[in-house]
């Protein structure tokens, strides 16, 4: 039987050390961190992620605004909004929630935000910072997910990670980020052959695919360290379910995340990481 590593029960801890980290900036900075998210339209699913940021904000004493935006607003008039928020210095992070409307073109909007306030850490200046090991804004799910690794004291330096997923916001900086804490890394997706025979060999195994239980427990060996990034319906059920088939890989995994409870609220914990970060770099106190 596994280690189950709670997300929930780490994000408490992190935000309650965050917290009285941000009660000392008043005096220390005059204010506290600011965060702004946009929301563009009314998906529920974007509207309980964007509730779920403002509430850790409201936990930790970060300020918060959310901007909410009809779904048919113009590219300009949201390229517009940005820059207004890029040029206001009360202004630390701004959190564009995706996905965006098909008329407005997602690349150019985050383009437009200022590398130094993009929390996610989307913009093209922050993926080559990561791939060039220069300071930069991490994408809040790998660090999230580091995090967790770090908090089981897993031993990441040789180890043998497979990643199955190579998006821009989980799959390719979740495996930058092993191999620089030395994994060798294996990146798997849609293509590969005999993905089993990959998975199998992994001492860690990140999957971040969107498929409801894709990994099965004879995809994983006796041990291995599973951490589940996916969120899906169960197709029977309704519920919310991972990309691994949490009941039998748990009786092979040494070490394993569950969904829900498990990397999503590290995600937002890690955002509010982000958030001091930006804020700290501004004030001048990374360099003290
Ligand atoms: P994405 O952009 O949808 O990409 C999915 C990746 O999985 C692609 O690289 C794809 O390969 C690969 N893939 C799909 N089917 C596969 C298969 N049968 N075998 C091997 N690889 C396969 O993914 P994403 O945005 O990273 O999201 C992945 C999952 O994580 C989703 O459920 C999402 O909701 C969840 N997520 C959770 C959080 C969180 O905070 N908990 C954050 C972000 C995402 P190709 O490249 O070849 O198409």
């Amino acid at each position: 039987m596994s280690t189950v590593i709670s997300g929930k029960a780490l994000s408490e801890k992190m935000r309650a050390e965050m917290t009285s980290q941000v009660a000392t900036f008043p005096d220390l900075y005059g204010r506290v961190p600011h965060l702004v998210v946009i929301l563009v339209g009314e998906d529920p699913a974007s509207q309980s992620y964007v509730r779920g940021k403002a509430k850790a904000c409201e936990q930790i004493g970060i300020r918060n605004t959310t901007i909410l935006l009809p779904a048919q607003v113009s590219e300009e008039t949201l390229l517009s909004k940005i820059a207004e928020l890029n040029a206001d210095d009360s202004v630390d992070g701004i959190l564009v929630q995706l996905p965006l409307p098909s008329h407005i073109d997602e690349d150019r909007v985050i383009e437009s935000i200022s590398q130094d306030k993009d929390v996610d850490g989307f913009h093209p200046l922050n993926v080559a910072s990561l791939w060039m090991k220069r300071p930069g804004t991490v994408p809040c799910t790998p660090k999230g997910i580091i995090r967790m690794l770090e908090s089981e004291g897993v031993q990441i330096k040789g180890k043998r990670a497979v990643v199955i997923g190579r998006s821009q916001i989980v799959g390719l900086p979740i495996s930058k980020l092993l191999l620089d804490r030395h994994a060798t890394v294996t990146i798997c997706h849609s293509r590969t052959v005999d993905l089993p025979s990959v998975t199998r060999q992994a001492e860690i195994l990140i999957v971040a695919i969107g498929r409801p239980r894709f990994v099965t427990a004879d995809m994983v060996s006796e041990g291995t360290v599973v951490i589940d990034v996916g969120v899906n319906r169960d197709p029977q059920t309704g519920k919310l379910c991972g990309d691994v088939d949490f009941g039998p890989v748990s009786e092979k995994a040494s070490i394993i995340t569950p969904v829900p409870g498990g990397v999503g609220p590290m995600t937002i914990t890690c955002l509010m990481e982000n958030t001091i970060e930006m804020f700290l770099r501004k004030m001048g106190a990374d360099k003290k």
